[in-house]
């Protein structure tokens, strides 16, 4: 059963929905439980946590074995710190865990074709995971998007619209299509944050429990970080964990309309001005879910900070440097965690989500290698 965070209205999962009437985004009602002899003698993806989602109980699972990062431990300024390795996924980002649930929901239901905008990873995602399953996918973005960041969405065999004028028209157009198609919308769908819970289930299962005391993630939409919250709860709820981690989001100062809701104490996103930012995963001005991410920080302890376009390089450099080919977005965690009193970095972990290789390019400029 879907619920409207904002009015309380339920709809079944089985209709077509992206939202509510009222125009409130939508969240699973249900809170689940699981036990550990559900999955223990299933494969390693995020698959073995199927029930979790509250999915339509025919629903298949469109899957190209997405999930069970490794965790790996470098040593930075003198602390020890764990990585999440989330861009090791089949299309590149941590978006697959999310685009295998929403493309599994949109299976079930007989959708045959879907929209959505994005410029960039989740295109990529969603458009990988509709290959697998069928589904003709269309993909809006912006007229000024590079061609160089489309390759990979159009080459999964996703349609590609380019919209002339700003990221709201990009928007106002996808809306618009959403009228008779069904919007397998990122941002909005909540199959698609069901899907990120699966973060949390393998951190516990790869830590034996012992988890982290703080969890750094980038912060755009903030469904991540929603997501992973909601897996934490869903393990707080079955006895398995007492206390959840502190989430700690990171924003780009260049957009940040999480981070000032959240010194405003606001629970929505605050209007803010943005500029260009090296970390342009993370670049939504108008998060549409931003009371369910603020309450997630909140109720976890967390908290959210802002990190400048000279720190996310730095980080970023520092993270080639051991070894970790991400994109700049991805830097942004570790610029966050780097802006932390040094007693409070012990015992985190921070979740790298993007790969480097989708722009080499840009990261060579970033660095100043002529190529
Ligand atoms: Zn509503």
């Amino acid at each position: 059963m879907y619920s409207c965070y904002s009015c309380g209205k339920t709809y079944s999962i089985l209709e077509l929905r992206w939202r509510c009437d009222c125009g409130g985004f939508l969240t699973l009602l249900e809170e689940t439980t699981f036990s550990r002899e559900t999955f223990a003698n299933r494969g390693y993806s995020i698959w073995r946590y199927r029930e979790s989602y509250q999915l339509p109980p025919h629903a298949p699972s469109i899957s190209l074995g997405e999930g069970w990062t490794p965790i790996v431990t470098e040593r930075i300024e003198g602390t020890e710190v764990r990585f999440k390795l989330d861009y090791l996924m089949p299309s590149g980002s941590f978006k697959d865990r999310g685009a295998s649930v929403l493309v599994s929901l949109c299976k079930v239901l007989g959708i045959e074709e879907l929209v959505e905008d994005s410029s960039g990873n989740a295109g990529a995602s969603m458009a990988a995971y509709c290959a697998v399953a069928g589904i003709k996918c269309r993909i809006f973005a912006p007229a000024y998007t590079p061609e160089g960041k489309l390759i990979q969405t159009r080459l999964y065999g996703a349609e590609v619209v380019k919209v002339p004028g700003t990221r709201q028209d990009t928007n106002d157009a996808v809306l618009k299509a959403a009228t008779t198609i069904y919007y397998g919308s990122h941002l909005w769908n909540p199959f698609f944050v069901q899907g990120h819970m699966s973060a949390a289930f393998e951190l516990w299962e790869q830590l034996r429990g012992e988890l982290p005391h703080s969890i750094m993630v980038p912060l755009g939409s903030g469904g991540y970080l929603e997501g992973i919250y909601r897996g934490f709860r869903t393990l707080q709820l079955s006895g398995l964990v007492r206390t959840i981690p502190r989430l700690i989001g990171v924003q780009a100062h260049n957009c940040r309309p999480l981070y000032e809701a959240y010194f405003l104490g606001l629970d929505v996103g605050a209007p803010v001005e943005t500029k260009p930012t090296l970390a342009e995963g993370i670049a939504v001005s108008r998060p549409p879910r931003a009371s369910a991410v603020l309450e997630a920080v909140r109720r976890s302890g967390g908290t959210i900070l802002s990190v400048s376009e000279d720190s996310i390089r730095t980080a970023h450099a520092l993270l080639l440097r051991h070894g970790f080919y991400t994109e700049p977005t991805s830097a942004t965690a570790l610029a966050g965690w780097l802006q932390m009193p040094v007693e409070e970095r012990e015992n985190s972990i921070i979740f790298l989500t993007g790969h480097g290789l989708k722009e080499s390019e840009k990261i060579a400029q970033i660095h100043g290698l002529k190529v």
